[in-house]
């Protein structure tokens, strides 16, 4: 066994359950894992071979071919490719030399595609050895790609300066903006930091911390919207010894990027909110599971954990609390939207392939290493903080009844001021668009919950924003009327499932994959009514699949065809029952053309 990888299997003290850190120190150090490493990893943690080979196969950036020393990750998300992605793709591979998948002969570039990065607001972006490079243009990319050919830092490559804020730490240095337009009571300044830990936990008990939450009728803002106090005393009332405080950072649904926001202004209110749901439910270990994408925040975040250490918000006898110790680590992901759906994210803290549990048991009773297991969403837990801080009265009277509180969103697409918005429940789709400058009379379309959302048409901008309409993790894109929906938006994100299904159910692996092919017959004007009606019950099947990614993989061609009918419709051949989709005159030329003969049709 080569002494770096042994080395790496000793600092994670031989635990099975931390295959993804030593599989992720692993990919760093070599730009690969190969399979002697795999078989070096499964000697050491005494397990076998096919257990640590179907965890690397799983997640998008673990490679088992050596990548290049300059790995280049480019943003595949909807709003990119609206910013001239397909532009900057070229451009790249003109200057590289190799295509997207691909690795120069030398081995000094690879360049891959990859799921929405978090960076909608700043887009074409794209991810270079870990760090993010935003706003790409033709000549940034020239120049990109000389400097890497020069052998020059990433630091060095970073012309434009660091951007806003902490992004301009020194442990950050990177070139992405905040983008706060809007500023409500999580992205307050004026926030008075740990001051729930230090003044209202050493004066309540558990269950009365519990009671307040409740009683401010917080849900979980991750999208599925579970009272989060209910949720707390689930986990509370499980008999166990240990019990675990989660943080779900692995903000993949595209469009949305506001967990980064509040990831690199206020990280401290987020871990104060670890601590009071651990206080909550008496845990001693909370996990950040932070996706990959966001690696480039790792050394400033812990930097903020030491500092909570120092101060004695974290570790034994917090506040003085006799008992109430807890301390939190960060868990990388490695590139898997599905991670998001908590059950898989725990199989994925656990080490394994990220694929959703069947449930139940819930979490609450049985999650991390079996043990019980809150998980919230980031913007939950720092919006519990502020319940405790204001009251839950104060925190219930913002918002509509049944969504109290305030909501950040993540705004992108055709606006004039792209970026995140705190902002109370309640505001409609026409409050939205006003705010964020866009042009409600050209604006054809808004995409509210990312991919597994509504597609909204005008006719419906009088929709509100809360958990009994529009209920949405935080994902807000605009369409304007030169947009091409069907092409530029139904298929990327059909095209999104398709590559994140975890393939354990039929419907999912298989669905989509047709449904896509059926949406392109019908955008080359080979589609007929019937196929409209096809995509409308395969739809309703796959909804039938195991957890939320394939149940709502058809949401984008589901409520396209609802909401813009009549686009598919001017689309398909009238008059015509059927047709197989199959351009024979087309596969004659082509063929002809490969055999150097001339074609003809009779
Ligand atoms: S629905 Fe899709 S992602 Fe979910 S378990 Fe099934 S195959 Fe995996």
């Amino acid at each position: 066994m080569s002494k770096t990888i042994q080395d790496i299997i000793d600092k994670y003290n031989k635990d099975r359950s931390r295959l993804m850190d030593i599989l992720i120190d692993i990919q760093e150090e070599d730009g690969f894992i190969s399979n002697d490493a795999i078989n070096d990893i499964a000697k050491g943690l005494d397990i076998s071979f096919v257990d640590v080979e179907e965890t690397v196969s799983f997640y998008h950036f673990f490679s088992q071919k050596p990548t290049g020393k300059y790995t280049i990750y480019l943003n595949n998300s909807v709003v990119a490719n609206l910013k001239g992605r397909e532009l900057i793709k070229k451009i790249f591979e003109e200057e590289v030399g190799c295509k997207f998948g691909e690795v120069t002969k030398d081995g000094l570039i690879a360049l891959f595609d990859t799921s929405c990065i978090g960076m909608n607001d700043q887009e074409v972006a794209a991810i270079i050895n870990g760090n993010i490079f935003t706003r790409l243009t033709t000549f940034r990319v020239k120049e990109i790609v000389r400097d890497i050919k020069a052998g020059k830092s990433i630091d060095e490559m970073i012309t434009e300066g660091y951007g806003s804020g902490k992004n301009n730490h020194p442990l950050v240095k990177s070139m992405v903006t905040n983008g706060i337009r809007r500023r409500g009571l999580i992205l307050d300044y004026n926030y008075k930091a740990f001051s729930v830990l230090t003044d209202i936990l050493p004066k309540s008990s558990p269950t009365d911390i519990i009671s307040e939450i409740k009683k401010s009728h917080i849900r979980g803002r991750g999208g599925a919207g579970f009272p989060t106090g209910i949720k707390w005393e689930f986990c509370r009332m499980a008999d166990a010894k240990d019990r675990y405080v989660f943080c779900n950072a692995d903000e993949g649904e595209p469009g949305t990027f506001k967990d980064r926001v509040i990831l690199t202004e206020h990280p401290g209110l987020l871990f104060e909110g670890m601590a009071i749901a651990a206080y909550s439910i008496e845990a001693k270990h909370g996990i950040l599971y932070l996706r990959y994408e966001y690696k480039y925040l790792h050394k400033y975040l812990e930097f903020v954990l030491k500092k909570m250490r120092e101060n004695k918000f974290l570790g034994k006898n917090i506040s003085g609390i006799e008992g109430f110790d807890f301390d939190i680590r960060i868990q990388f992901g490695g590139g898997a939207y599905v991670c998001g759906e908590e059950s898989a994210l725990l199989e994925s803290a656990e080490g394994k392939r990220g694929e959703p549990r069947d449930r139940p048991p819930f979490p609450v009773e049985k999650g991390y290493l079996e043990k019980p297991t809150v998980i919230n969403n980031v913007e939950t837990l720092c919006s519990v903080v502020k319940v405790l801080q204001k009251g839950a009265d104060y925190y219930s009277a913002l918002g509509t009844k049944n969504s109290t509180g305030t909501k950040l969103l993540s705004i992108s697409g055709d606006c004039n001021y792209p970026g995140v918005y705190e902002i109370e429940w309640g505001f409609s789709v026409r409050d939205i668009l006003e705010m964020v400058g866009a042009d409600i009379e050209k604006t054809q379309a808004v995409q509210v919950g990312g991919p597994s959302g509504v597609l909204v048409a005008p006719i419906e901008f009088t929709r509100t924003v809360c958990y009994s309409d529009l209920s949405t993790g935080g994902s807000f894109i605009i369409f304007n009327e030169s947009r091409n929906l069907i092409k530029e938006c139904v298929i990327n994100f059909t095209e999104f499932f398709i590559e994140e299904s975890c393939g354990s159910c039929s419907t999912c692996r298989i669905l989509p994959s047709l449904m896509k092919s059926k949406v392109e017959k019908i955008l080359e004007g080979r589609g007929v009514y019937q196929d409209i009606k096809d995509l409308e019950e395969w739809g309703t099947i796959l909804k039938s699949s195991r957890c939320g990614l394939g149940q709502t993989a058809a949401n984008p061609i589901l409520s396209s065809i609802q909401n813009f009918r009549h686009i598919y419709e001017q689309l398909v051949q009238k008059g015509k029952d059927y047709d197989t989709g199959f351009d024979l005159e087309a596969a004659l030329q082509e063929s002809s053309r490969a055999v150097g003969r001339e074609a003809k049709m009779n």
